[in-house]
């Protein structure tokens, strides 16, 4: 895993002048080369890992990477709408959703299941309301479990544990059995996602769970989906996770549960974030400088905050900052010792919103971190910003645009893959009184 700026600045500087600051810049040639890791996992029996689709769902992003050989997990019915309307066959996703798709939704549901499409149950409701069709279409289902307990990077994203409803939970699994008994339809996947903790002590734990599952209650089973959630060192020191020997030891499990049962598992794994997080730098310009008095701090007023990485104000999470002048020099960088003259500032945005900052402790409050002072011109570079940032932001806030994304191809290039939305795209389908 790289982590660091992998983009030369002087391209930076370049993709700026083009399309104007803020805009996300990913680097093709680092997303391959996590795709290709993912793929070279260990396995026993057969192995394909999904890209988690909603860490970052654009066209350019999806066909690279499905292009490499990686299928998709989609969250809802639009991410696997978005999949096969950039040209992913339908057999090769699995949508793993909380909605409950009713009227046009069910109809389009339907006719991507009966284009291949695979189905992860979730809740009993999915099942109750999936049984027919899958029993008329002679459909396997695959059921994502909640295992009781999860991990994750924190408590809002735990998605295992009793404070959250992912899958059906272990005391609805005999009720979820018999009804698809009873329909005649069976489950040929299981799957368990607990969450980012990234924890592998967590990761091995499930998994052993998992295939006590698969022995006890699923017969039929020949896929398991151990999900996603391979943690991400995004700051100087934080670690990421060893997928070869998460692999490793998923491997041997496999192994050692065909010795006693004679079934031979295929695996599946979701990463999101792990393909994409230290692929995307999310690039500001310094547009003013404030300070808050003598006992205050040293502001930095950027042009992209909150609305187009909302992480430090959702979870706390940190990123690391790169400063670029406005030629293109690097001034600043948390992975290099070069620290003459870096000073306390606190980077924000430019939203009416106290918590639009790039730098939050979990408790909310502002974090000032070290970094040479930029001056207005100059760019602030936000690393780790590929995952959950342009998928998971309040972007029109303040009614600013969506912002354009580039890619910093194999051959040092650079191209436009998503425009600049424009006001009038933000107001479009607003009707006066
Ligand atoms: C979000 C999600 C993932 C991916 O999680 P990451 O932390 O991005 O790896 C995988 N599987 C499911 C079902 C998810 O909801």
């Amino acid at each position: 895993m790289n982590q660091g700026l992998t983009i030369p600045a002087e391209c930076i500087v370049e993709a700026a002048a083009q399309v104007g600051t803020p805009f996300y810049v990913y680097d093709e040639t680092e997303i391959l080369a996590r795709c290709q890791e993912i793929l070279s996992m260990p396995h026993a029996f057969g192995f394909q890992p999904r890209y988690a689709m909603k860490a970052n769902s654009g066209r350019a992003i999806l066909q690279l990477i499905t292009s490499a050989g990686i299928n998709i997990d989609a969250s809802s019915l639009n991410e696997a709408r978005r999949a096969v309307a950039c040209g992913v066959a339908p057999e090769r996703i699995m949508l793993t959703t909380q909605e409950v798709p009713l009227g046009a939704d069910r109809e389009e549901l339907e006719g991507l299941l009966s284009a291949g499409m695979h189905y992860n149950v979730c809740s009993i409701r999915q099942l109750a309301l999936i049984l027919p069709f899958a029993k008329e279409h002679d459909m396997p289902l695959s059921i994502r479990i909640h295992p009781g307990v999860g991990s994750g990077e924190s408590a809002s994203r735990n998605t295992g544990d009793n404070y959250s409803c992912f899958g059906v939970h272990l005391t609805n699994l005999e009720q979820a059995l018999s009804m698809a008994k009873e329909a005649g339809v069976i489950f040929d996947a299981v799957h368990v996602h607990i969450g980012s903790g990234g924890d592998p002590e967590a990761w091995r734990e499930n998994i052993d769970r998992e295939l006590g599952f698969v022995m006890k209650w699923f017969p039929d089973v020949t896929k398991v989906s151990f999900g996603g959630g391979f943690k991400v060192g995004r700051m100087p020191g934080e670690k990421s996770a060893d997928c070869m020997a998460l692999g490793e030891y998923a491997a041997s499990r496999i192994r050692d549960f065909y010795e006693r049962t004679g079934r031979k598992l295929i695996v599946e794994v979701e990463p999101g974030t792990y393909l994409m997080a230290n692929s995307g730098f999310l690039v500001t310009s310094v547009i003013d400088r404030k300070r808050t008095g003598e006992e205050g701090f040293d502001f930095i007023v950027t042009d992209g905050g909150m609305e187009v990485n909302t992480r430090p104000l959702l979870y706390g999470s940190r990123h690391p900052f790169y400063v670029l002048s406005h030629d293109g020099n690097v001034l600043s960088d948390e992975f290099t010792d070069f620290d003459t003259g870096k000073q306390e500032c606190i980077v924000v945005g430019r939203c009416c919103e106290s918590g639009d900052s790039q730098s939050l402790n979990e408790d909310g409050t502002i974090a000032p971190r070290m970094m040479v002072k930029p001056l207005v011109g100059d760019f602030v570079v936000i690393g780790g910003a590929g995952a959950y940032c342009s998928s998971m932001s309040p972007f029109n806030y303040n009614s600013h645009v969506q912002c354009p994304e580039m890619m910093y191809r194999s051959d040092s290039s650079l191209q436009l893959i998503r425009r600049r939305q424009t006001l009038a795209q933000i107001c479009q389908n607003e009707l006066g009184l």
